[in-house]
Parts: structure tokens; sequence; C-alpha cells
């Protein structure tokens, strides 16, 4: 995605940009749910999206449905969308929560398409008109990471990407700054750089390996630290969603894709074993498995520096946060779009990468935040994983932000950050952490005006349905026609 990225901006201005890899390292091989900003990504590329999705074998993404979060049983999506529509600029979920507080039982979902869309299976593309409710939606993709990467290598090497084979095993530092002037492989050669690209995975084979740059370990908020991982053939209709459910020492990950299914357990070790957790895995599958189950081991955080002197880590390299709302190819994309922004000349201005982490930092942050608020917005204390994230103290910025919510449903907004306050209602009040009061402007009506409006919204939205095609028909429609 990097050399992609770059390649397409630099291309022209005679920087030459040199992609070192090493097979017999590998990928790490997991990384299939994704956020709609990736299709902004895509377009930025000029990758056509039908070709896009033959060649990696996506399928539509609405949202993430997670099962047992809020307590065992329970479960919700979180949509990429709004819940209806603002009424005289106050934003609708307080018109529900005067519903709620006045004895009625509205359900929140059945004012969002793209959960109503998910929930029967179906997908259209989001027409033109943002204030038509079935068409006030984002989606994303799930796809094959290792075939997507194997787009962009090709797509970067048209654009003069030099891809060269092999291990990196030692660098030459100026001895005075500290910067890097180039990088040794295993067979001898030499590359300089004026600007090195540290996108080694976990890693970190220049940001940490060699600059010892430090990490700062997140374990005490999101102690999650394994996951094992497996695929298996597809059961049933072919979904537009990916699901997350929680278990008694962490939460199980399913990715349908066109032609199979990804599964993964993420797990915290100090409650259950690897035996164990691959077992629970393997006998959850909804189809017969594809291959053994990959195991997989993190230490949750991000390095204190993602640029440190002439080095900026993209990717695994910088930081790694669970999956749970398919974050870590965004935090990519985030790198990327900052770096060619802030990208450095030769004179290296410290305020470049002072911006550039400033910026980083704060999106690793409300992710962090974001990811814990599924783990502290629960009433499950039925395990004891589940009883350690009773009375946590959390970081300030997520405590705020809960408290505030509590109060009358008011979200306060981050300066920098992927989730938009529909995110934070979806996971809030998925989980039954509803506020105890609402904005006082969704009074502005008498009930029975309020009723008919809402009631309103609710039947357009499943008339949108209705009239939406089932998602595997739409996809092999859409993937089948010329691009
Ligand atoms: C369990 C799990 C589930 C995940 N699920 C999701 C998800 O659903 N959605 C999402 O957005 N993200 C997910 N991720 C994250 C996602 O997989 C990664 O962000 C993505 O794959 C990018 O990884 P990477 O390129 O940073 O590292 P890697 O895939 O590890 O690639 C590292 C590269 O560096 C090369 N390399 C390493 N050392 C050297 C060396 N010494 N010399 C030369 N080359 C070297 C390797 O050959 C490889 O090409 C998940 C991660 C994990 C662990």
């Amino acid at each position: 995605m990097t050399a992609a990225g770059l390649s397409k901006k630099f291309n022209s201005l005679g920087i030459s940009i040199e992609l070192v890899e090493s097979d017999s390292i590998g990928t790490v091989g997991v990384g299939e749910a994704t956020l709609p900003h990736i299709r902004f990504f895509n377009n930025t590329l000029g990758i056509d999206e039908r070709k896009f999705m033959r060649e990696t074998c996506a399928t539509f993404k609405l949202g993430i449905e997670f099962c047992d979060w809020g307590k065992l049983g329970d479960s919700y999506i979180h949509p990429f969308g709004d819940y209806g529509q603002p009424i005289n600029g106050v934003d609708f979920h307080h018109f529900w929560l005067r519903l709620l507080q006045n004895g009625h039982k509205p359900r929140l979902d059945d004012y969002s398409f793209p959960v109503l869309a998910a929930e029967s299976a179906k997908f259209q593309l989001p027409g033109p008109n943002s204030l038509n409710i079935g068409s006030n939606f984002g989606y994303a993709y799930q796809f094959d990471s290792n075939l997507y990467a194997r787009l962009l290598r090709r797509y970067s090497e048209e654009r003069g990407v030099t891809r060269t084979e092999g291990k990196a095993v030692d660098a030459v530092q100026n001895p005075e700054t500290g910067f890097i002037g180039s990088i040794q492989l295993e067979d001898g050669t030499n590359i300089a750089a004026d600007l090195f690209i540290d996108c080694s995975g976990f890693r970190g084979v220049l940001i940490e390996q060699l600059l010892e740059t430090g990490y700062d370990d997140w374990s005490e908020w999101l102690p999650c630290n394994r996951a094992v991982a497996v695929q298996s053939e597809t059961a049933g209709p072919s979904l537009p969603y990916t699901r997350a459910t929680a278990r008694d020492a962490g939460w199980q990950w399913r990715i349908p894709l066109q032609h199979r299914t990804g599964n993964g357990y993420v797990y915290w070790n100090k409650y259950i074993s690897d035996d164990e957790a691959a077992h629970q895995l393997m006998s959850t599958l909804e189809g017969p498995a594809l291959a053994d189950p990959k195991q997989l081991y993190f230490k949750t955080g991000k390095r204190r520096k993602l640029w440190n002197k002439n080095v900026v880590a993209i990717g695994l390299s910088g930081g790694f946060l669970e999956p749970l709302e398919s974050t870590s190819i965004h935090l990519i994309q985030e790198g990327i779009t900052s770096l060619i922004e802030l990208f450095p000349d030769s004179t290296f201005a410290p305020s470049d990468a002072e911006e550039y982490n400033r910026r980083m930092d704060l999106n690793f942050d409300r992710v962090r935040d974001f990811l814990l608020l599924h783990y502290v917005a629960t009433q499950r204390d039925d395990t004891k994983m589940w009883r350690h994230f009773q009375n946590m103290t959390l970081p300030k910025s997520l405590q705020e932000k809960i408290e505030a919510w509590q109060e009358r449903g008011y979200l306060l907004r981050y300066e920098q950050g992927v989730f938009l306050p529909p995110s934070w209602v979806a996971v809030m009040t998925g989980q039954n952490l509803v506020p105890v009061g609402y904005d006082p402007r969704a009074d502005q009506m008498s009930d029975a005006e309020l009723l008919d409006k809402t009631e309103a919204i609710k039947r357009d939205s499943r008339l949108a349905v209705t009239e939406t095609p089932d998602h595997g028909a739409f996809l092999a429609d859409y993937i089948g026609s010329a691009s």
C-alpha cells in the first residue's frame, strides 16, 4: 500500500522508490476486513472497483455484527452509516432516546438501512442522493489481503517502483545524527536512500531493532495478546458483514470472502491456553477448515515515535491494536496520507516528523479508546477475563466521552479519529449503555408528531431494503460485468 501510494504521488517528481521484501520471511497473512475509507485509497490510486473485487475475491461490508458483547445472547450491528436522519439539526438518536424514555420500545436498528440490509443479507451501492434513506450509508470490503498486496505490487512496479527480493540484515548510520544511510541485504547488496519506510511487520527491523525507538505497551487496557486464525469453506448465503463474537477469554471473528471464510480467535493467554483456543475456534467453524490453524503473537500498543530520524514505521512495525473494528489497514492508510502531506525534503525539518507523530498518536489513541469501549460497556462478568474490565481505570479521553454520553447522549468530538458519532452510538446503545437524558431540543414536537416522523423513517428504511437485491446476486452481477 505504501509503495503504491507513494509511487502514484511521486513518480513524476523524480523520486525513486525501492521496495525490499523477503519471501523467506513472508507476510503476516491475516487482515481481511476493512473500513469504508479504503475506497478512497483505491480511488486515489485509480483502481477500478470491479477489477479490484474480482482480483481480491472481495465481498461488500456494511458493518460488523457483535454477538454476546453487552451480555450473553445480545447482538447488534455497528453499521457504516447514520441512524435515521437529523430532525431540525438535532441528531436522530436524541429522538429515539425520547421515545424510549416515554415508554415506547423502539429498536434503533429499525432506523438504519445498512443494519436492516445486513440482517437480510442484501446489498446495493449507495445512490447519488444522500438524502434518500437507501443511499445514506458507507461500505467497505472483506478481501484476501495477500491478493490485494499482489495487485498493489503490480500497480507499483508499473509506476517505476523497483522490487528487490532479499533480507535486510544490517544498516549504516550517520555517526553524528543516527540517520540511516543504507541498508545491507543478506547477499551483501547495499541499498542507499534518503528516507526509509519500515514496513517490516511486528519485527520493526529499522524502527525498533536498529533505532530502539521504544513501544507504548497498552496491554493494561487491551490485554488480548494472541490469535489463532484459520480459513474455512463458506456455508450459507454470501454475507455483507463481518461478525465478532465475544468469548470467555477474548473474541472470535468471521469474515466472509467470495471463495472462503476467514476465522480467528483473539484471546488473552492468561485465561486460555493456545490449544484450547485453537480447539474452540475449530469446533465453532461453520464449514470445513481449509488448512491448519495459524498461531499469532502480539503486544497491543504503538511505537513511541512512528517517525524517528529518517525512518517512518507504517503497518505492524508502527503498532498493533486488535482487529475488533478492522482498523489496522486503515491506520496504514492514515500513515501513507500523512506521509504524503508531510513528505520531507533533504533537510528533514523536525516539524514534519513532529506533526506526523502527533497525528498518528491521536489516530492510535482514538482507536484504542473505541476498542476498549467494547470491553467496558458490558454487563458481562461471567468469566475472569470479563471481570478484569470491571472498575478499570480508563484513559481520560474515554472516561470523559462515556460520562458525557451517559448524561444526555452528547458525544464529545475528537480532533482526529476514524470513528464518527454514529459508530459510538452503535456500540454504546448496542451494549446497553443508554443515557439517562437527551438533548432538550428533541422536545420540539408533540408525541404524535414524533411518532409520525420516526415511523416514516422506519417505513422508508424497510421499503428500501425490500427493493435491494441479495448481496450474493448483486456481487456476482457486479464483478461479472465489464469494468
Ligand atoms: C490476528 C490478526 C488479525 C488481523 N485482522 C485484520 C483485519 O481484519 N483488518 C485489518 O485492517 N487488519 C488486520 N490485521 C492487521 C493486518 O494484518 C496488517 O496491518 C497488514 O497485514 C499489514 O501488515 P504489515 O505489512 O505491516 O506486516 P507483514 O504482513 O508482516 O509484512 C512485513 C513485510 O516485511 C518483510 N520483511 C520483514 N523483515 C524483513 C527483513 N529483515 N528484510 C526484508 N524484508 C523483511 C516481510 O517479508 C513482509 O513482506 C490483523 C492482524 C493480526 C495479527
